[in-house]
């Protein structure tokens, strides 16, 4: 039952995005403090559909360096 693990996790922002290979990402979330956009941090662009960072903490929207923890 994967159902326990999900509500043992629930106090933490963890990304629902689908990686490459069908996998749920489960990635740590990050907002970006200029435009707003929430998502993951990968190492490579195109990683997870929810990614939003890229490995140098740039966002993928705006282009900032202004990576938060998310809340
Ligand atoms: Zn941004
Ligand atoms: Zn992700």
């Amino acid at each position: 039952m994967a159902l326990g693990y999900d509500v043992l996790k629930a106090d933490f922002a963890l990304c629902t995005g689908t990686r490459t290979g069908n996998q749920r990402c489960n990635g740590t979330i990050y907002v970006c403090g200029q435009c707003g956009a929430r998502g993951c941090k990968q190492t490579r662009v195109g990683q997870c559909s929810d990614q939003a960072f890229s490995v140098l903490d740039q966002c993928l929207k705006c282009g900032a360096h202004a990576m938060q923890a998310a809340s």
